[in-house]
């Protein structure tokens, strides 16, 4: 098994500078996400770690090996994109074989791992169609398993799901995981899909313009983001960010007039607190006006206008028993409360959950 080791790898495309000395580790046999918004550098990193772009500065090294100037065909890597690439006029078999035939892997071997790679993706019965005859899912199986079939230690997908439905996205994420499990590979992901990353990684590494924002498990990044970008981009809908002011030098909700918010240190400018957070309840200590309501079945999002603080998103079981134009009373637990300074930095963050 390989790990990466990303050291201060940069990109620069002539003025624009794509990576910014980003520095990374990615255990062996671990399952990576980079997470982003498009054109933060995603793409670009995970290229120079394939050896399609080449670095402007730093080291990249897979295993004991220093790769930074090795051809992608000498990394022991496999690579899934976004447009699957798939062969037309070829099968299903031929263009799972594909690779092995231009490596000039021994003939003796191709139908033993054919074989293994055709049933671990179901694929058995669909050999000698071609990828016209399939669907959008099977079409990204046999994407799959031509990068499965080289048996490289380390696979990079970049947005291999996009083109897929919702249903089918889900399935084959399962799927995927699966996949990177059974093969104990060494997966870098690529997805800007924060719900994708959540549920697939073992360690997300968020992205903002070219450099890395927080990387954590998914579950320490929810828990406490080092930013609001963090915040906002982990978590559907994402955390509220309300606007603080300082009554008689306390920080409380913009326009409420307290209550103090308990753990507040002076500099904070914005209180951060997820809509599953929030309850409406009837003795709320902060009044607010309902603004609008969506219903979803399991549950409802509710958005409430706090005034000068700003609009919160609160997720309420079922139906939420209000109306548009109605006044509620809101509360949360201090223990759920981040504060974010004026730059958008977290402040202390909350204790962790004890449950
Ligand atoms: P992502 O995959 O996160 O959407 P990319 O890695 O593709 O982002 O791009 C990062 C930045 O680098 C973007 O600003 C993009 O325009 C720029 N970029 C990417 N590839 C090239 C290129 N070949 N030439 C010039 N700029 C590029
Ligand atoms: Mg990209």
């Amino acid at each position: 098994m390989s790990s990466i080791v990303l050291d201060r790898v940069d990109k620069r495309y002539g003025d624009s500078h794509a990576v910014h000395a980003l520095s990374l580790e990615v255990p062996a046999g671990s399952f990576t996400v980079l997470l982003g918004p498009s054109g933060c550098g995603k793409s670009t990193t995970l290229r120079m770690i394939a050896g399609l772009e080449t670095p402007t500065g730093g080291a990249i090294r897979i295993g004991d090996r220093d790769v930074t100037a090795l051809p992608p065909a000498q990394r022991r890597l496999s690579m899934v994109f976004q447009s699957y690439a798939l062969f037309p006029h070829l099968s299903v078999r031929e263009n799972i074989l594909f690779g092995l035939k231009v490596r000039k892997e021994p003939a003796r071997e191709h139908a033993a791992r054919l074989q293994r790679v055709s049933r671990l993706l179901g694929l058995d019965s669909l050999l000698d169609r071609k990828p016209a005859q399939l669907s959008g899912g099977q079409q990204q199986r046999v994407a799959l398993g031509r990068a499965v079939i080289s048996e490289a230690p380390v696979c990079l997908m970049d947005e291999p799901l996009s083109n897929l439905d919702a249903q089918l996205r889900h399935e084959m994420r399962r799927e995927i995981r699966a996949l990177q499990r059974t093969l104990g590979m060494t997966m870098v992901y690529v997805t800007h899909d924060q719900t994708e990353a959540m549920s697939m990684a073992d360690q997300v590494v968020l992205m903002n313009r070219g450099r890395i924002e927080q990387h954590g498990t998914p579950g320490d990044i929810y828990a406490r983001p080092a930013t609001e970008f963090a915040a906002r981009f982990i978590g559907t809908p994402p955390m509220n960010l309300l606007a603080l002011e300082s009554l008689h030098g306390v920080p409380v909700l913009a326009g409420s007039h307290g209550p103090a918010l308990q753990g507040a240190r002076p500099q904070a400018a914005r209180l951060g607190i997820r809509p599953e957070n929030i309850r409406i309840v009837p003795d709320g200590r902060w009044r607010a006006r309902v603004a609008g309501l969506e219903y979803f079945g399991a549950d409802s999002i509710v958005q409430c206008d706090l005034g000068a603080a700003g609009t919160a998103a609160v997720r309420a079981p079922g139906v939420a028993g209000c109306a548009p134009g109605a006044t509620v009373c809101l509360d949360w637990s201090p223990a759920d409360q981040h504060f974010f300074d004026a730059s958008g930095r977290a402040l202390s963050p909350p204790a962790a959950p004890t449950d």
